[in-house]
């Protein structure tokens, strides 16, 4: 089967490799779809700590099954799906807490060899509790957003985003879309979005009351106008610039809750107002990755059709340019998703 490498910054193989086979509880995908990420982008870029140099990346698939290991029930052959790519064990330290991202074991079952292949192996526990079926009016481009909404659910799960708060998304990239889509359908209010790409801010405008373009307006002030001068209730940082957390700071109201959802580089170290901290009980909150209940909460969103995701996958690229899709990622698009050649 064909399948891309990851040789290095800059450097994409296309290679042929073995086709996968399933061992007992496992299955076999051959893949439909798979979404290019942030992180797959960043890794190409300038490498990732977290990546060996002759992975294959890709982690946003859907699939259709090929193939059945034994002690498999429920599942048929040519089913399409979605699957997680990782998920928490539930017996380690951390999993017994609810803290199933920061799971000890997290990456010790991952899809085999990586999304960027023809077929994967699915590891018996992804098919036991992260393989759910597409329903047939979900394509398989939108199928491949579930890993990235669950990733955003997480992140909204640890914010406490409740119908009574106000929410600044600080970021226009495809997860402060999709986190807007979502606090649409979870009914905060308002939702502000601030970026600096016009064709992002006008595709957050489907969901968001107000986007703002910090260039042009003065953010705080804007946010504060749009909430009768509270600030906003909770504030995501889903842009990895640690800068912006003066901007969050500013902007978030008395009590309310900071995430630094994006992810920031293991060196960077945090300046913010011990006074807002203890005086005015702003409390700042982390989230990475997601958990079992977020994925299957992203599934039920999407195949119920409860969300607007037209528009956020902007270019599909055929499975032989991914390389050339690589390149050309940037500014332009929203999200690219690679799809196989066979269609
Ligand atoms: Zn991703
Ligand atoms: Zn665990």
């Amino acid at each position: 089967m064909k399948l891309w490498r990851y040789a290095g910054a800059q450097q994409l193989h296309l290679e042929q490799g073995t086709k996968p086979t399933p061992n007992a509880g496992e299955v076999v995908l051959r893949v439909s779809a798979c979404g290019i990420c942030a992180t797959d982008l960043k890794t190409f870029q300038r490498g990732h700590p977290l990546i060996p140099v002759g992975a294959v990346l890709g982690h946003e698939i859907a699939g259709v099954i090929a193939e059945i290991g034994a002690d498999v029930t429920g599942w048929q052959v040519g089913e399409r799906v979605a699957v997680a790519p990782y998920l928490g064990c539930g017996q380690c330290y951390f999993c017994q807490r609810g803290h199933f991202s920061l799971c000890e074991k997290l990456y010790a079952a991952f899809l085999e060899p990586g999304g960027f292949a023809e077929w994967v192996r699915v590891p018996a526990r992804l098919v036991q509790q992260g393989m759910f079926r597409l329903n047939a009016n979900v394509d398989d481009a939108t199928g491949t957003l579930f890993e990235p909404l669950a990733c955003c659910l997480h992140g909204l799960r640890v914010l406490d985003l409740t119908p009574r708060d106000s929410l600044l998304i600080i970021g226009d990239g495809t997860m402060g879309l999709l986190q807007a889509e979502l606090a649409r359908h979870i009914g905060a209010k308002p939702i502000l979005v601030s970026g600096v790409t016009p064709h992002r801010l006008a595709r957050a405008q489907r969901a968001a009351d107000a986007v703002i373009d910090p260039r042009e307006k003065n953010l705080v002030a804007e946010v504060k106008r749009l909430t009768n001068d509270y600030g906003a209730d909770k504030v995501l940082l889903s842009v990895p610039d640690a800068r912006l957390l003066d901007d969050a700071m500013q902007c978030v109201a008395r009590g309310g809750t900071i995430n630094l959802f994006a992810g920031l580089p293991s060196k960077e170290t945090l300046a913010l107002s011990a006074f807002r901290v203890h005086y005015d009980e702003v409390r700042i909150v982390g989230s990475f990755g997601f958990g079992p209940a977020d994925f299957r909460q992203a599934v039920e969103l999407v195949n119920a059709h409860a969300l607007d995701l037209a528009g956020i996958v902007t270019r599909t690229v055929r499975f032989d340019d991914l390389l050339a899709a690589f390149h050309a990622a940037g500014e332009r698009d929203i999200k690219s998703v690679v799809v196989m050649n066979d269609g």
